[in-house]
């Protein structure tokens, strides 16, 4: 079923659903952790599951004759066969990411062509961060530097036009694709006026929904969609959001999200910064309140993202749904 199709059906039944991000397994992993991360979360029947894309690095070494190796790592492959995996499991639909960042066209193409065999019809399509040993983020020689670019060879291909061409009979991929958007503005950004729109440029050239950048103050996610609207944005935006579990989130999450956290949230945590089961209460209980706030100003799906840890998710959705 089409994501927002889905959405579409929780918000005409009045009906407060959640969707959830995933990891694949790290290389050399089988699937027991992913699958024991979903079993946490299925008795709350999870509207949809993401999986994430994770990019090569390079990674140097000194080899036997004292010459510097450069390799390649993919530590996270497997995006496109755990979704299809975790989906003949669990019967739930799910939605593989894809990025532009270290792929080609045409590996990109593979990618697109594996996914729809595998009767995989939906995609988030993202540009993806830098490369750690990029200054910025550089595109692949034949690829794409941003993610609307993405979108529109999947579009393409939907209509039947392949990176070497049109083909003329032949079977049509129905992709629906949805895209990133940031209430607190995208590190990359000019403005947030600029942000905005090249989020409606997106949607414009087919996105059928937005998922946000996770946050921590509602207020913030209810401006950005008042902008988006403005902007002519008509697509569901759903609001993406996470638990704070540790207390090195208070510097992790604004430092790799661009997410701004409450005034509130940080004194209380610090106020129990030697008892790490308290911390994360509070971040439970402020995640859960989020959640309520959501649900009660009509939001049909939060995403929650869990980096394949669900047991504080599994708390969160015992107390709102
Ligand atoms: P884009 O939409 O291409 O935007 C990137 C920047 O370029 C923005 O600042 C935008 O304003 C600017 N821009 C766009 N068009 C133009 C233009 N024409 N001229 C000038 N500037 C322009 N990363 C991963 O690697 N793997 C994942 O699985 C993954 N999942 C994610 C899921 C969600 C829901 C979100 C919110 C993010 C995810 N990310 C993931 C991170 C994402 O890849 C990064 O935030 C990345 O830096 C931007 O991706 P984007 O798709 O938003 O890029």
């Amino acid at each position: 079923m089409r994501i927002r199709d889905i959405i579409e059906q929780s918000a005409n039944e009045g009906r407060f659903r959640f969707s959830c991000e995933m990891l694949p397994p790290l290389k050399g992993d089988g699937t027991d952790g992913v699958f024991a991360a979903v079993d946490n979360i299925m008795e709350f029947e999870p509207a949809w599951i993401d999986i994430t894309f994770h990019r090569e690095t390079l990674s140097e070494s000194i080899g036997a004759d004292g010459r510097r190796e450069r390799h390649t790592l993919r530590r996270r492959p497997g995006t496109v066969g755990i979704s299809a995996a975790i989906r003949s499991h669990y019967g739930v639909e799910v939605v593989p990411h894809l990025i532009c960042g270290g792929l080609s066209r045409y590996d990109i193409e593979d990618a697109l062509i594996d996914m729809d065999f595998l009767g995989l019809h939906n995609v988030l399509a993202l540009r993806g961060d830098k490369s750690p040993h990029e200054e910025r983020f550089t595109p692949h020689p034949q690829g794409h530097s941003r993610a609307v670019e993405l979108l529109r060879q999947i579009m393409d291909m939907n209509r039947g036009r392949f990176v070497d061409g049109l083909v003329d009979e032949c079977h049509h991929s129905t992709f629906s694709a949805g895209v990133a958007g940031y209430p607190e503005v995208h590190s990359d950004a000019l403005s947030a006026e600029e942000d905005i729109l090249h989020l409606k440029e997106k949607v414009d050239a087919g996105a059928d929904y937005v998922i946000t950048q996770l946050f921590f103050d509602n207020d913030k996610f209810f401006d950005f969609r008042r902008r988006c609207r403005e902007a002519g944005i008509e697509v569901p935006i759903i609001p993406g959001i996470k638990p704070l579990s540790t207390i090195r989130h208070l510097e992790i999450l604004p430092a790799t999200f661009g997410t701004g956290l409450p005034d509130d949230l940080i004194s209380e945590v610090r106020r129990h910064a030697g008892d790490p089961a308290a911390v994360r209460a509070i971040g439970t209980e402020w995640c859960t309140a989020q959640c309520r706030g959501l649900k009660e100003a009509g939001i049909p799906v939060v995403h929650l993202y869990t980096m394949s840890r669900t047991d504080q998710i599994a708390e969160v959705l015992g107390n709102v749904m």
